[in-house]
């Protein structure tokens, strides 16, 4: 494995890792490891050069800085990228590699599966480093936990909104009815909401609507559906200058990474009195039951408990946005950063 180390501002190490025998480039970005070690997970994706893979990487190592630090984690924000069809078969000397790359930052970054990998290749990650989790049979599906979170983060807003916290009454849009959506739909529907929901897999769609009662709707037309609230549990980018402009709904909060396409699209929801909950504070549920389980042996009751909290940290960021006049997404920004500094 060759290593070298390229100094960008802001943040603490940046590594580019080749391994020719194992097919290997992958690149280690740690934006900081100021309230503790740095964790991420390891992204696999065809760039089409390396300077467009050390753009995602750099972006990715800070947003987890800034979701960790948000939810009060004992971890800093850092990630990794393999360059590489991700469907490739022969992944045991590729990820074999990349475990060794990132045992060589000696625990200073801590690894898991994002887009394009699975716990099946966290194993493989394994066997050359320690620095890895979300391996099968630890913490376990993440998704019933972000759902959990994503739904306390919508009592905040509501309660923001409309003065109580209650969802029992309202109805709530939901943009993809996979892991977390259809989680999501059983906490919103036991709390006695409507449910009006949509997915292109017909199949996921149905699978709500039979287990909630939920309406179905085309993938198109979520976008203007009347909703109290609607929640994107799909894909990022979707608030952009098509759809901002179309909905029908009081407040944005779903689990999706990167929601809005640009921060601009933050302030276009703000000019329409729409309230936006940040997605990183609101999906942090998943990354709490990571570090809680798996990094530090918690149980799951304060697990729960600590992902219940993202209520409060939700309040916080809309009573900063209020107090200073900024939209949410600054709000959260400026709370996390003045949290990532603090262990
Ligand atoms: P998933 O793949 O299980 O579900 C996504 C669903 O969206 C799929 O059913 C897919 O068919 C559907 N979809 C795709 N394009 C669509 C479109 N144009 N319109 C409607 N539906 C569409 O993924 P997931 O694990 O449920 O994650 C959902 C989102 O939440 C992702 O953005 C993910 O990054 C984010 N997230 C997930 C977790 C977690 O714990 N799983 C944690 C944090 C963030």
């Amino acid at each position: 494995m060759q290593i070298s180390e390229k100094s960008v501002a802001g943040y603490e190490r940046v590594l580019f890792g080749e391994d020719p025998a194992a097919g290997y480039r992958g690149i280690i970005a740690v934006h900081s490891t100021a309230r503790g070690p740095a964790a991420g997970g390891t992204r696999f994706w065809n760039y089409r050069t390396q300077e467009e893979a050390l753009e995602d990487v750099l972006r990715l190592s800070r947003g987890m800085t800034y979701k960790s630090a948000l939810a009060e984690l004992p971890l800093g924000g850092g990630k990794s990228v393999i360059i590489g069809d991700n469907k490739t078969a022969d992944r045991e000397k590729l990820f074999r590699a990349h475990g060794r790359f990132v045992d060589s930052l000696q625990g200073q970054y801590t690894t898991a599966e994002d887009v394009g990998t699975s716990p099946a290749d966290m194993e493989y990650v394994l066997k050359e480093t320690t620095y890895v989790a979300g391996l099968n049979g630890r913490s376990g599906d993440p998704s019933p936990r972000t759902a959990r979170g994503v739904f306390r983060a919508m009592q905040a807003a509501a309660k923001h909104r409309w003065s109580s916290d209650a969802i029992g009454g309202k109805t709530v849009a939901i943009q993809g009815c996979g892991s977390v959506g259809f989680h999501l739909a059983e906490e919103v529907h036991k709390a006695g909401a409507s449910l009006v929901v949509t997915d292109v897999d017909r199949e996921k769609v149905e699978r709500v609507v039979s287990a909630f009662g939920a309406a179905a709707i085309s993938p198109e037309k979520i976008y203007s559906v009347r909703a109290d609230i609607f929640a994107p549990c799909a894909l990022g980018g979707i608030l952009n200058d098509q759809t901002v402009p179309r909905l029908e709904t009081e407040i944005v909060c779903g689990a999706a990474n990167n929601q809005l396409l640009e921060p601009r699209h933050g302030d276009l929801l703000e000019q329409r009195g729409i309230l936006y909950a940040p997605d990183y504070a609101a999906n942090a549920g998943g990354i709490i039951s990571g570090c809680y389980i798996e990094l530090l042996g918690r149980d799951l009751q304060s697990t729960l408990k600590k992902i219940d909290a993202i209520y409060d940290t939700m309040l916080a960021i809309f009573e900063l946005a209020r107090r200073e006049g900024i939209p949410s997404y600054q709000a959260a920004d400026r709370l996390a950063e003045q949290r990532s500094a603090k262990p």
